[in-house]
Parts: C-alpha cells; structure tokens; sequence
C-alpha cells in the first residue's frame, strides 16, 4: 500500500461522511413522502410485518415446498409494492425518490467491492499521489501515448555503437515499458543519460504516470531540491515549505532524481546520495536517475562506492539526438 495510514484513514472517512450525508437525505425524502401520501408509510409498515411473518415462518419450521404460504405471502407484497410505484407515480415522484442515493453505486460509497478496492477508491489513491508527486498537470502532457519517436533521426548515428537516434530511443522505449510492467515484482532501477533536450524527463515521466495510474506512490525530484531536502534533515533546518520530506525519499515505491549533477555537488552531496540510493536498495525499493553526468564521471564527482552502486544495479539507458526543444519550438519533424 502506498498510502500512508493517516491517508488512508483520512479517505475512508470521507466515505463514511458521504454514506452519513446520503442516510441524511434519505430518511428526510421519506419523511417528506409520508406527511404527503400517508398510505405510503402504511404500506412500508405492511411489507415489514409480512416479511417478519416470513421469516418466522420459515424459523417455525414451515416448510420451503409450502407453496401456499410462500405464494400468498409474495402475492401480498407484490400488490403493495405496485400500490406503492403508483401512488408515488400519481403525486410526481420518481420510482427511486425513497432510495438511499449512492455517489457509487458499485461500492454504495464503502470504497470495497467485497474485498476488493472499488475503482472509486483506486482513483482517489491516485488523486492523492499524484498531488504527492510534484508533478501534477506535466504529466497530462507527458506520458508514453504523446511520446513521439519522429522527433529521433535516423541520420544521428552513434559512432561508437553504430546505431541511429530512432532505432535507439525505440529500444530505450521498450526497456521503459517494461520496467513498468515488472515494477513491483522485479526490482530494477534505472540510469537514463545523455546530453541536455534529448528527452530523459519526458521519459521519467511517461513511468511516473503510468505507476501512478497504478496507485504506486512516486516521487520526483530535481536533484537540487532533493539535495536541499536532505540538508535540511541533517542540518536541522526543519522542513522547508515543500510537502515532501526524507521519509518520502526512502519510503516512496519509486524515486525519481532529475538532472542529477546540476546540484553543486560537495562531500555533502556525494555522502547523501549514497546514502539515500544504498537504503532504497537494501529496502529493494527502485530509483530511477537521470543525468547528463556519464557513469565514468559520477565516479569522479561522487564517490567510488556510488559508482559501483549504480555501475552493478541499473540499467543503463543512453539517449541521444538533437535537442528537442529546439526541434519542437522550431516545429520541425525529423523522420
Ligand atoms: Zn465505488
């Protein structure tokens, strides 16, 4: 569950002030139908007592193959029951006016469908995590459907792997879909790299969103915020204004570390994010990474063991082409 407890608690009870509100309205609905068409309240009060009689019936010992008690008992509320639709026809009243109304119907506002969470439910998760993730409305834009492969050139060729930008980012692609197709049961990070405008936040966030769709709780931090997080915690500058705190970093499913290197990077730095990539990994809780940093150089600017950390547990992502945001404000289209 990605949801803290005082979250979670905090929904289901607005499930139940909904079910309360609903009750509410309900009982004066049928308050009001009764003052107005007092029969009504005669034929509720009916139906009661033959289903009491029903139920006694059967305790007694009245015997299911009694088809004439059972049949006389049905009779006798089907009658009341078409009484009842038509009076409340007569006097203007929707067949439903005296039901409870639900705001979902599927969980009648309980948020579980047996034991399941209803889809009420999930999407309210997702609400919440989404506020939670600091990325919000970026991700209406950016996610793997508005994802466009033409901006990739073919005539780009790595000269070290021989392979074009398009064939590249496509295989890039398919390793990002799979890491979300297999978050939660296989533990991978990943190490997006490559120069500034070839996409590796829109990739991020084309994996957050997905998770988040998915109810998996998702963080994503520019390295420099991230870093000011952790020096407020150790500092003891208290939290900043900023929702997210330490334990968000390390307790989060999936962390997000935007642009790492644009930080002014110190022992401070290096030490911290060891620390915070080491204790997701001891915990088995991914990271994902994206830098214009190449692996040779966070060895140099971080530290040996950071290094080896990322070198042996990520999968290396390389992106390259030319520079988006220049493509796109120029509306060119590579093919
Ligand atoms: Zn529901």
């Amino acid at each position: 569950m990605a949801l803290s407890n005082s979250e979670y608690n905090l929904i289901m009870r607005a499930y139940e002030e909904r079910r309360y509100a609903s009750k509410h309205e309900q009982t004066a609905r049928t308050e009001e139908v009764y003052r107005k068409i007092p029969r009504i309240k005669e034929i509720q009060d009916e139906i009661s007592s033959i289903s009491v009689q029903n139920m006694k019936n059967r305790l007694t010992g009245i015997k299911e193959g009694d088809n004439f008690t059972k049949e006389q008992l049905h009779k006798a509320i089907t009658g009341l029951i078409a009484e009842k639709k038509m009076l409340m026809e007569q006097y203007g009243y929707p067949e439903d006016y005296l039901k409870q109304r639900y705001i979902c119907e599927d969980c009648q506002d309980t948020g579980y469908v047996g034991n399941e969470k209803c889809h009420c439910l999930k999407e309210k998760i997702t609400e919440l995590l989404y506020s939670r993730s600091n990325l919000k409305e970026t991700l209406l834009k950016e996610n793997f459907d508005t994802f466009n492969i033409s901006y990739y050139s073919e005539k780009n060729v790595d000269t070290i792997t021989g392979k074009n930008a398009k064939a590249n980012i496509t295989e890039v692609l398919g390793k990002c879909r799979h890491f979300v197709e297999c978050f939660g049961s296989d533990f991978e990070n990943l190490f997006i790299y490559g120069e500034t405008g070839v996409g590796k936040t829109f990739l991020t966030n084309c994996i957050a969103k997905e998770l988040m769709d998915k109810s998996y709780s998702v963080i994503y931090m520019s390295s420099v915020h991230m870093f000011e997080v952790l020096a407020d915690e150790q500092f003891g500058k208290g939290e900043r204004n900023s929702q997210t705190g330490v334990r968000d970093l390390t307790g989060c499913d999936l962390l997000i570390i935007d642009d790492l290197g644009t930080e002014l990077v110190n022992t401070f730095t290096a030490s911290s994010l060891f620390n915070c990539i080491n204790e997701r990994f001891l915990k088995k809780k991914p990271v994902i990474i994206s830098t214009n940093l190449s692996i040779g150089d966070i060895r140099e600017l971080y530290s040996e063991r950071v290094f080896s950390r990322i070198a042996s547990n990520y999968t290396m992502l390389k992106i390259f082409g030319e520079d988006l945001r220049i493509v796109t404000s120029l509306g060119l289209t590579k093919s």
